[in-house]
């Protein structure tokens, strides 16, 4: 899979050009796993703190808002930090991305604030006050919104907002879809909610000139990702597995996307 990638990378580097755009990466966990974690969605700490490193040496970070995204520099690529569902085990790694200036966001699932394994309202308050930590919904339930009903989507979408600007005491704009699974309607009521972007679990580089702002793209890590392999992701080695996932969901069977 590595050697395809970096060859397909190779054979289109020169129709591409150099690599730019916004890569949103997007964790989970950050930790020694949980049970049923298969598909790697724990980062351990060490590993996560040579990714830090490796950002902060080789690219530009910007902040997932319109703000950010707007103006990101369009001659090279820089990278956006986002973690989703809200787990506890991120209050500690985020003071190295505060440490190293790297603006990040968590979407919190709103009905799990101060559950177990959660974060509680006092630690997203106490991140919140840097101006590097942002706070973006991730549903209520975090059920799947795509396959709602209409009213129920608006419910969660508006629901999900006010819970986490009344934890956070902060205007929550940005939001990302649970399990990545949205269809155009949930897209439209997004953002006549309020939020001003939304990111998905669609992977692929972001085009500055062509945001998607309701369907962000994002680039998930994984815990099995060695250092070479997550710089590998940044520089869009593995983006030909976009178009797999294109073909799957215009075919109707990506899980994710809903017609
Ligand atoms: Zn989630």
């Amino acid at each position: 899979m590595r050697g395809l990638g970096a060859y397909v990378a190779r054979a289109t580097s020169g129709i591409a050009g150099a690599p730019h755009g916004i890569r949103i990466l997007m964790y989970h966990s950050i930790g020694d796993g949980f049970a049923g974690d298969s598909y790697g969605l724990s980062v351990k700490k060490n590993q996560f703190i040579s990714q830090v490193k490796l950002i902060k040496a080789n690219f530009s970070t910007i902040p997932i808002t319109r703000q950010g995204l707007d103006s990101a520099p369009r001659d090279r690529l820089c990278v956006g930090v986002t973690f989703d569902d809200g787990f506890a085990d991120n209050f500690e790694p985020a003071q190295i991305l505060f440490d190293a200036e790297i603006p990040f966001s968590i979407y919190v699932v709103a009905s799990f604030i101060g559950k177990p394994r959660y974060l509680s309202g006092s630690q997203i308050r106490e991140l919140a006050a840097n101006k590097n930590c942002l706070f973006g919904a991730h549903g209520e339930s975090h059920e799947k919104l795509g396959l709602m009903p209409l009213d129920q989507q608006k419910k969660e979408l508006e629901s999900s907002r006010k819970m986490l600007e009344d934890v956070s005491g902060s205007p929550v704009l940005t939001m990302s879809y649970p399990h990545g699974c949205l269809s155009q309607t949930t897209m439209r009521l997004a953002a006549s909610a309020g939020y001003e972007l939304a990111a998905s679990s669609r992977p692929g580089v972001n085009r500055a000139s062509a945001l998607d702002w309701y369907h962000l793209r994002r680039t998930e890590v994984q815990s099995h990702d060695t250092l070479s392999q997550f710089e590998e992701k940044i520089r869009g080695y593995y983006d030909y597995l976009g178009y797999v996932y294109t073909l799957r969901y215009r075919a109707g069977k990506s899980g994710q996307y809903v017609k």
